[in-house]
């Protein structure tokens, strides 16, 4: 039981202007802080929804206090279009599963694309749902992680299932957004083959 999880930023703070976005310029213009909602995941950890020209990018990314008493971002994080988020909450019942086949001691391992080369991934013994992004390097055929993502401790996650239905309500985009793959354009192989999102690796022949 995770009693801040739903508290957003501006709850916890005295002042929300103190807030500071990853630009590094504080969010004190009403129309952006309109299009952003902040919610407390655990530790200085938080899930955020961002509205930027026309389009809405998920965040789960770590916070640092300042000497100064600011939040500033750091660089242990991830960026998710709506799109990619959308992935996420199709395998939210495997998760658990795989979560708690791990906590049972069992050996499971769950890996899941993303989109462009994001990952999900939850295996034994590691108690965390890592999201990153990987690569593959010149030459290479296997993917390859980059310091570029977030490992969510179990109960990190736990946290930010419990703000899965308040984002949706602050972004009702998300009920229409649908993953790449249920795309019509992806009901044909060739097609499919063809998305940048889906495949974003060069063949290798
Ligand atoms: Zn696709």
């Amino acid at each position: 039981m995770v009693e801040h999880a739903k508290k957003r930023i501006s709850e916890n703070m005295s002042d929300p202007k103190q807030v500071v976005d990853s630009e590094g310029s504080s969010s004190d213009e009403t129309e952006q802080l309109n299009r952003e909602c902040f919610f407390h995941i655990g530790n200085t950890r938080y899930l955020k929804g961002t509205f930027w020209d026309g389009e809405w990018n998920i965040h789960i990314r770590q916070y640092e206090w300042s000497a100064t008493g600011m939040l500033y971002p750091t660089k242990v994080g991830i960026v998710l279009s709506l799109v990619r988020w959308a992935e996420i909450l199709c395998h939210l019942k495997t998760i658990e599963e795989t979560m708690s086949e791990i906590r049972e001691g069992k050996t499971v391992k769950m890996f899941t694309h993303l989109g462009g080369n994001i990952y999900m991934s939850v295996g034994s013994p590691y108690h965390v749902v890592d999201i990153r992004q990987w690569w593959i390097p010149d030459g290479k055929e296997d993917l390859k992680p980059t310091r570029k993502g977030i490992a969510l401790k179990f109960k990190e996650w736990q946290s930010l299932m419990k703000c899965v239905d308040e984002l949706a309500k602050e972004i009702p985009e998300i009920e229409q957004t649908k993953p790449c793959s249920f795309g019509t354009d992806h009901s044909n192989q060739l097609s499919a083959l063809q998305c940048k999102n889906c495949y974003p690796n060069e063949p290798i022949f």
